[in-house]
């Protein structure tokens, strides 16, 4: 029996090597554990049945271009879609032997944080399936943390990996900007779209950075990146860990959150680290109000595709060509999106741009200095990745503003190009708390260092304890 709750990556590669278990096997034990649980999480918009592979499975958010297996983005207007060709980041999986398992849940064009904005339903946090599991990438780490993948591929544009992976108290790592390729990526915010490993640990998120990391020549943002370093120490010695405080002392962090996350940073400081106090002030203040004039802008130049013409929904109710793609767009396309594009639309329009769009870049580049500055004194920085732990679904569907707020922390190290990784770091009412490591740009190999120290220490158990 292959449990998969437990199984990691590196173990399923383990066993594989060993020849305990084929690549069928395993994919079918997975198979098996998706018709068990996923009717009630409903983490998978799209299971592959017939793979027949023989590498570790993995799971691919709904916005990573497959050929040949339907890529809706959670959106209506792709629904049926289905590429010819992959996301380089699928081949470098392939290259790998990894096999797909299926696409997973998002909220519409990862617009979101809680897959409520998922055109086809919402997905369900394994800890309590009355609350959501984070968005966008919701689909990926409930996944994971559900046993239906050992590890998953998501996209982080303000903290669509981190967030879920701290609500469903898995690892998620957003790498540094232009360290992994876009290349097949449905596009939401060009200047901040990342993609990135969701893992039950951080070994696991390291060995499936090193896979699609590297320079594409087919995305020219894309650099090569340092070589990954598997971590394996478990002290901090000689690691300068800074606290900012007004991304720690919020008010809007909940005491349970707090609490967590002052015991990990106490532990830091046990194994060894040197730990002191910086300032982010700017980046606590701009951050969020900034992307979400940055993040739409885009978006709305990236949304203009949906078109009805080349791919993806075409409303069959148009007299003429304009109509058409009134309709299309009308019909195919979701409140959030839509409310995205109006106030994208509107920051760039003529007469407007400079004092919205160029004013929020002009900040962007006021947070990333500041960030910068704390680097000077700190390898990296310590935050909670999201203000609470999981909500109840519907509990901030009706207000737009909540939502956003769910990124309140996640955002400034995205707006700066920064990595991120989340660990979790404890419960909170018996749900998982994450802890936001921030690293200097390429800096990947010292969040998995102290990522891997930390997850020793703390002894988080994985499993949701419903499932044990
Ligand atoms: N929740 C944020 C948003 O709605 C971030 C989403 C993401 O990273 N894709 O834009």
């Amino acid at each position: 029996m292959i449990d998969t709750l437990r199984l990691t990556a590196e173990g399923a590669k383990e066993l594989l090597d060993r020849r305990e278990v084929s690549g069928p096997e395993l994919f079918a034990a997975y198979l098996e554990a998706i018709g068990e649980r996923d009717p009630e999480l409903h983490c998978y918009l799209h299971v592959c049945e017939d793979s027949g592979g023989d590498g570790i499975p993995i799971a691919l958010k709904d916005v990573i271009g497959t050929r040949g297996i339907p890529t809706t983005a959670g959106s209506k207007i792709l629904r049926g879609y289905v590429p010819v060709y992959d996301a380089t980041v699928v081949a470098r999986c392939k290259e790998h032997g990894l096999r797909v398992l299926g696409k997973t849940n998002t909220d519409e064009f990862a617009m979101g944080s809680s897959t409520e904005n998922s055109a086809y339903g919402p997905s369900r946090n394994p800890w309590d399936p009355a609350r959501v599991p984070g968005g966008s990438g919701g689909g990926s780490a409930a996944a994971v943390s559900a046993g239906l993948a050992p590890w998953a591929l998501g996209s982080d544009t303000g903290g669509s990996i981190k967030q879920p992976s701290a609500l469903c108290g898995n690892v998620g790592l957003r790498p540094t900007y232009g360290t992994v390729s876009r290349y097949g990526i449905v596009a939401f915010a060009s200047s901040l779209d990342q993609v990135g490993p969701v893992a039950k640990n951080v070994r696991d998120c390291a060995y499936l950075y090193s896979i699609i990391a590297g320079r594409d020549p087919c995305d020219t943002t894309t650099v090569e990146s340092p070589p990954v370093e598997l971590p394996h120490r478990d002290d901090l010695k000689g690691v300068r860990v800074g606290v900012p405080v007004e991304l720690n002392e919020h008010e809007a962090i909940e005491p349970g959150v707090r609490h967590a996350v002052e015991r990990a940073i106490a532990l830091c400081r046990d194994l060894g680290a040197e730990v002191g106090e910086c300032s982010l002030p700017r980046s606590v203040d701009f951050g969020l109000p900034c992307y979400y004039l940055i993040a739409p802008a885009e978006a709305s130049s990236n949304l203009a595709r949906y078109d009805g013409v080349r791919y993806g929904h075409r409303s069959p109710h148009a007299e003429d060509r304009l109509a058409m793609y009134e309709n299309t767009r009308d019909e195919g396309f979701g409140d959030e999106p839509k409310r995205r594009i109006l106030v994208g639309t509107y920051a760039l329009s003529a007469g407007y741009y400079d004092a919205y769009y160029g004013q929020a870049q002009k900040v962007r580049t006021v947070i990333a200095r500041e960030h910068a500055e704390a680097f000077e004194r700190f390898d990296l920085l310590v935050t909670p990745t999201s203000p609470s732990v999981a909500f109840a679904l519907g509990g901030r569907t009706a207000d737009p503003l909540a939502m956003y707020a769910s990124d309140l922390l996640t955002i400034p190290s995205c707006m700066a190009g920064l990595p991120g990784l989340n660990i979790p770091c404890g419960l909170s009412d018996g749900l998982p708390v994450g802890l936001q490591l921030i690293g200097p740009q390429f800096a990947e190999n010292m969040l998995f260092r102290v990522g891997h120290a930390l997850e020793q220490a703390i002894g988080f158990d994985v499993v949701p304890e419903r499932l044990r």
